[in-house]
């Protein structure tokens, strides 16, 4: 559909750009949007905005956040004997949901992928190597069991041995070539529970 509108056009064009949005679903998503009331429109676009002016990275664990440090690291009640170390904020968000990790975790931002240019110092590795004091008992990798997420596992398991903590991997609870963020929460509470020693 080509329409006659160019203010409607654009705004398909827009939607179209999203992840998993098909050019179908931008025209629904943008009638939608020109039959909403005004200020259901304005909050929305009031949202997009503020996720730009207002979210940043949480200094210590790279998580997004609008305060840093951000509630769970500034949280008495995580337990910081435990770095649950994850790809993307998305991760953090399917593992609390499971309400069975208690510790801290760290974002990556993404994973090791040398074909698209992707080494550690692209990722938060550093970060997270300084982040490993005596008080750390623990470092559990609940990377994505794809190729990359497997390299970037072996890779941190080699890094963080030797700087004392135990190292372990969620089980494969998680389907192969799976993506954390998709997981159910049953099956995510197993993978933590069975998780193993690196
Ligand atoms: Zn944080």
């Amino acid at each position: 559909m080509i329409s006659t509108s160019e203010s409607l056009q654009q705004l398909i064009e827009e939607f179209a750009q999203l992840p998993g949005i098909g050019r179908k679903t931008a025209q629904r998503l943008a009638l939608f949007i020109l039959k909403q009331p005004r200020e259901n429109v304005t909050r929305m676009a009031g949202a997009l905005v503020n996720v730009k002016d207002k979210i940043r990275y949480c200094s210590t664990c790279w998580n997004i956040t609008e305060k840093d440090p951000c509630t769970i690291c500034s949280s008495p009640k995580r337990d910081g004997s435990m770095i649950c170390v994850v790809e993307e904020p998305n991760d953090v968000m399917a593992v609390e949901k499971t309400n069975e990790f208690k510790g801290l975790y760290h974002v990556l931002g993404g994973s090791l992928s040398p074909l698209d240019g992707i080494g550690p110092e692209e990722l938060k590795v550093r970060e997270l190597l300084r982040r490993i004091t005596p008080e750390v008992l623990e470092v559990i990798l609940a990377i994505n069991p794809d190729v990359e997420g497997e390299a970037t596992t072996l890779y941190l398991t080699k890094l963080l041995k030797p700087l004392g903590p135990k190292v372990t991997r969620i089980a494969r609870g998680i389907p192969v070539g799976g993506d954390l963020e998709f997981a159910d929460e049953a099956t995510l509470t197993r993978a933590l529970e069975g998780r193993i020693t690196l």
